[in-house]
């Protein structure tokens, strides 16, 4: 077989471990695996010594903001920022306008992917309208969403439409999805919980970003710890595929961990604010609402990073969710008035990297938190999330020692602005590689448009 290029002289994640090996990449596929000193013949020869090989992150649940709130994000900058980050599969979640209830209209935001996505791509469908479940499962999706809940005070990002917090409704929308044997995300939410929460701070006037912060973590998270309780009834009940989203709280962990034991199909995942950002009280103080998501107090954080490590949490997914700036400001008086959520697609493998530096991770759990375990619970494995041969080239080089400072200026999200501004950093991904194409070279985003193809369960 004729090789097309060859990555050589860096190490690459292969088989659970870092080694010092070539990469021989033919057509779109990995072709060739070998030691440093062995020829190869190639087309063409890129040397990534001093880099390791990893395979290209697999976020499974992003906020891309088209259709409809393009003047937030949209699928290009997206991509461009998926790209820079090493992240070679993103799939979008359903808060657009019109959202994706019907096959339909997949079938016309998938056409937009087509055109603009630089990376693959998928879309996680909201499962509200139980005849349209099975139809949508034969576009092609890896995954449906609910929203376990709708905003108060502010119409945006969990509105009407695409929230379902009637229980009896989440039982039929599993039963439905159960019987396609694709999996279920969802957004814990106990919304007649937050109605009584959020009331007590406006009663006593309280509405600035610190309220909403509170409000959200109030009662040590039981808003959190009773909608996981009743998704995991739900669960049991339908034997459904649960894979929970925004895990963030010691109760809920524990939950999971019990249902993972009783060797039920639940999984779960964890979003970069809880590691890095909203745990810490005094960035909340600093950043307002351009910190949270939602504030983590350090106990829950703690809980969150054990069950990274120790394999309660399956996956790392960004929940990429950008806002304009003007919609931020606003939550320095109304925290309800300001849209929640955090860009990071573009930082999150930096973040990770450095904590490797400090101890806090490993580069094992990196991988399989952030490409072979999403790519396996989403049925895109072993095509994608790993390296080895036969498998689409989707790799990120990155240099694990190359120091950076994130600044604002450096964002490629359409939003402008990142809340981690200001922190120095070791480790930078230099190169990502889309099924064998640089998609980011050098530092610089060189994918086009359009290269992006839908990525389908392979064995569904
Ligand atoms: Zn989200």
């Amino acid at each position: 077989m004729s090789i097309d290029l060859l990555l050589k002289g860096g190490k690459a994640f292969v088989d659970g471990e870092l080694l010092p090996v070539n990469i021989g990449i033919a057509k779109e596929t990995i072709a060739s695996i070998t030691a440093h000193g062995e020829p190869v013949k190639a087309k063409r020869t890129v040397n990534v010594s001093g880099m390791w090989l990893l395979p290209g992150l697999v976020d499974v649940h992003s906020h891309h903001r088209e259709p409809g709130f393009t003047h937030k994000e949209d699928i290009i900058t997206a991509t461009r920022a998926c790209a820079a980050g090493g992240v070679t599969v993103s799939v979008g979640m359903p808060n657009v306008s019109p959202p994706p209830t019907t096959a339909k209209i997949l079938k016309d935001i998938f056409a937009l992917y087509r055109k603009k996505s630089l990376i693959d791509y998928n879309m996680n469908p909201s499962a509200t309208k139980l005849e349209e479940i099975p139809k949508l499962k034969k576009m092609g999706i890896l995954s449906y969403k609910v929203f376990m809940g709708v905003d108060t005070g502010r119409s945006y990002p969990h509105m009407p439409g695409i929230g379902v917090h009637d229980h009896g409704k989440i039982l039929s929308i599993f039963e439905e999805v159960a019987k396609t044997n694709l999996p279920i995300m969802v957004h814990p939410h106990d919304q007649e919980l937050m109605d009584v929460i959020e009331k007590q701070f406006w009663d006593k006037g309280q509405r600035d970003y610190r309220a909403y912060a509170k409000a959200y973590s109030a009662y040590d998270g039981a808003m959190w710890d009773t909608a996981v309780g009743v998704l995991l009834n739900l669960q049991r009940a339908t034997g459904v595929h649960l894979h929970l989203l925004h895990m963030q709280t010691e109760r809920s962990l524990e939950m999971l961990k019990q249902a993972k034991d009783e060797g039920r199909k639940v999984t779960a995942e964890v979003n970069p604010w809880a590691l890095w950002l909203s745990n810490d009280w005094k960035t909340v103080e600093r950043l307002g609402s351009y910190a949270l998501s939602y504030y983590v107090p350090p106990h829950h954080s703690d809980a969150v990073r054990r069950a990274i490590l120790d394999g309660t949490v399956d996956v790392i997914a960004t929940d990429h969710a950008p806002h304009t700036k003007a919609e931020k400001e606003r939550g320095w008086k109304d925290g309800w008035k300001a849209h929640t959520g955090t860009p990071s697609a573009q930082y999150y493998l930096s973040l990770l990297l450095n904590d490797i530096h400090e101890g806090t991770m490993t580069v094992q759990r990196l991988v399989e938190l952030t490409a072979s375990e999403p790519a396996r619970i989403f049925r895109l494995y072993p095509q994608k999330g790993v390296i080895r041969i036969g498998s689409h080239a989707d790799i990120v080089a990155v240099d694990p020692d190359k120091k950076t400072t994130i600044t604002h200026k450096s964002v490629l999200s359409k939003c402008g602005w990142t809340p981690f501004a200001g922190r120095k950093l070791r480790g930078v991904p230099i190169h990502t590689l889309v099924r064998g194409q640089f998609v980011y070279k050098n530092g610089k985003v060189v994918g086009k448009p359009g290269y992006g193809k839908l990525t389908k369960p392979i064995n569904s």
